[in-house]
């Protein structure tokens, strides 16, 4: 089920590059559409490049009112891999670094391939909006600001604001 892309034969690919098209839904991820994400993944020596955009609509819970609403994913995909084990200054080896803001790179860890659905899984949570809301007309957020205000001292006040709207 896995789809992955060997790095040997990005090497053996024409410009070193090879185009891959992913379009299926992710399992852990309610998707009511396939992802759909064309690449272009490039071997720039020490360092594996993959480059492209992806499209799609995911069911969402609203934080507020917990109803699920759709969203639709939109999004450049923009990583890069290192084929040799990342050391930062200090001797310590991680997974992770970021060599620029929002830009990281993944340590390949001596792995011989390219997990691109677990690329594609993990950029599409982090593409996830930060507050996730179902709308506007949210009826959460008029619970949520009940209970803000729950101070008795307000209750009054509350009273006179939705008096008129009856
Ligand atoms: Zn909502």
């Amino acid at each position: 089920m896995h789809k992955v892309v060997l790095i040997e034969d990005i090497e053996n690919a024409d410009n070193k590059t090879l185009h891959c098209i992913f379009n299926e839904k992710i399992d852990e991820i309610d998707c009511l559409t396939p992802i759909k994400a064309e690449l272009d993944v490039k071997s720039l020596g020490e360092y594996i490049q993959i480059k492209g955009h992806a499209v799609g609509t995911v069911l969402l819970e609203c934080d507020l009112c917990l109803e699920k609403f759709e969203y639709k994913l939109d999004f450049d995909i923009d990583e890069l891999y290192s084929k040799e084990s990342l050391v930062d200054d200090y001797g310590n080896s991680d997974k992770e670094f970021e060599i620029k803001e929002g830009q990281f790179i993944t340590d390949l860890n001596g792995e011989n391939e390219i997990d691109i659905y677990d690329l594609l899984y993990q950029s599409v949570i982090l593409n996830f909006p930060n507050k996730k809301v179902c709308g506007i007309n949210c009826k959460g957020k008029d619970y949520l600001s009940q209970k803000d205000n729950a101070d008795p001292r307000l209750e009054v006040f509350k009273n006179l604001q939705i008096n008129p709207k009856m």
